[in-house]
């Protein structure tokens, strides 16, 4: 049996080695079109390679898909970030988790996990072609496909898997479409969100966690840290919104109005309760020097000058209307996006092959058989933080069994 991966990244070599695994005299190649392989892991976290995410819980796991949810709960159960951790180590790569959860290899070198495949496949002899680009997949009789590389070359496969990573835009998926996969078209996720006209850049470096936020007009809504930088907000509080309402905000050509609960899960009556209470404990004190303490002093002169009330007044001179003035900044600040900046470089693509045209259990195509997918490719997308390579290592086990 000759079995082809297209693509040279998480899910290509994942699957390519499980493929062989699997299937112990089938010929495994790896085409990968650049000349470099695993170049996305090599970059991945910041040099450092977020493999998966530590959570204990594998709805929890799978709720951290804004695409893939579903399918991915089904298949989490026979390999999970667990499974990753265990597959890693057993391979000689110690992962260690940090307290956000985030897992890495102990070297806090994605070297590490580059090394672990390249030495898997040269284990298992699996062949890896680089600079070998292809340009179209053609089902012919017997159930074999045959592939177009490069300029002119033509090879027939008797499996083939598709791993080529998102496509930022649609073009880079016709060659699946044409064969009559459903495309879903890709738009951006995981951005951070642009404040040209806001004076809160002023506080770049501030962390407030946890945090609610929320966007103007829709159900969106996160909690976790924000963090205010030179060009607007961040923060797994934002980025989980740009997730979740990638589509969304790319309809509103990323403009719209942000609401922040600087004290996350209190509500407003919970909010005037602390504002009563430094009232009260702290009558001859000015509200300049005494404030809420999840709120960072910078922020609160900030809040205090947003809403004009006189940062010099003492707690008993608030009266009712700057005190009303106070809840409503503390409980809903409402901040104005226009603009989206891409995280540290950590595009991800929202948008790819449908998942109405794959078999997610099998991971194969409901179109052509023999044609199976895993990884960016698809229609799957989770939030920062370790998911995107768990849904790489999750799919392209699956595929990897060629079932
Ligand atoms: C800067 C950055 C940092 C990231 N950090 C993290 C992180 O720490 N943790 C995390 O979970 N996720 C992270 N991500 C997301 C993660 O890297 C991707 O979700 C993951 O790499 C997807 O794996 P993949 O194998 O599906 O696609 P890719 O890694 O994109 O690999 C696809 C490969 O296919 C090749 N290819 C494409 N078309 C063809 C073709 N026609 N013929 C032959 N080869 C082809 C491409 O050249 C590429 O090498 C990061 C992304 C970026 C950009």
């Amino acid at each position: 049996m000759r079995i082809a991966v297209i693509g040279g990244g998480a899910a290509g070599f994942f699957s390519a080695i499980h493929a062989k695994e699997n299937h112990p005299i089938a010929e495994v190649t790896i085409l990968e079109k650049s000349k470099k392989l695993l170049s996305k892991v090599k970059i991945s976290g910041g040099g450092r390679c977020n493999v998966t995410n530590g959570t204990d819980s594998l709805s929890m796991l799978a709720k951290a898909y804004p695409r893939g949810e579903k399918q991915l709960k089904k298949i989490f159960p026979t390999f999970s970030n667990k499974d990753t951790i265990a597959w890693f180590e057993a391979r000689g790569v110690p992962l260690v988790k940090q307290p956000d959860g985030c897992i890495f290899p102990k070297s806090q070198n994605s070297q590490s996990i580059i090394d672990c495949f390249l030495k898997e496949t040269k284990r298992l002899n699996i062949s890896v072609r680089t600079e070998t680009k292809v340009k179209e997949l053609i089902p012919i009789e017997g159930g074999r496909i045959r592939l177009q590389i490069n300029e002119s070359e033509i090879e027939d496969f008797d499996k083939v898997i598709v791993a080529t990573g998102g496509s930022p835009k649609k073009e880079g998926l016709l060659w699946l479409e044409q064969l009559g996969h459903e495309i879903i078209d890709p738009v951006p996720s995981l951005f951070t969100f642009n404040m040209p006209d806001e004076d809160v850049k002023s506080l770049m470096g501030i962390v407030v966690d946890p945090v609610q936020t929320k966007i103007e007009g829709t159900k969106l809504k996160a909690s976790g840290p924000l963090l205010i930088t030179h060009w607007g907000m961040s923060g797994p509080a934002v980025l989980i919104l740009s997730a979740f309402g990638a589509r969304l905000l790319s309809k509103k050509s990323y403009e719209f109005k942000l609401h922040v609960n600087w004290f996350n899960d209190l509500n407003e009556i919970g909010i005037r309760r602390e504002i009563d209470a430094l009232e009260e404990n702290y009558p001859k004190k000015i509200l300049q020097n005494i404030r809420p303490l999840q709120i960072p002093d910078r922020l609160w002169q900030f809040l205090l000058t947003k809403g004009n009330i006189s940062s010099q007044k003492k707690w008993e001179e608030i009266g009712k209307k700057d005190k009303n003035k106070l809840v409503d900044l503390l409980f809903n600040d409402v901040y104005r996006v226009k603009g989206k900046t891409t995280f540290k470089e950590e595009f991800v693509t929202c948008g790819g092959v449908s998942l109405n045209s794959i078999d997610c259990l099998t991971m194969q195509s409901k179109i052509v058989p023999n044609l199976y997918f895993a990884g960016e490719v698809m229609d799957i997308d989770g939030i920062t933080g370790g998911y995107n390579f768990q849904a790489a290592w999750t799919t392209g086990f699956f595929a990897a069994k060629l079932s």
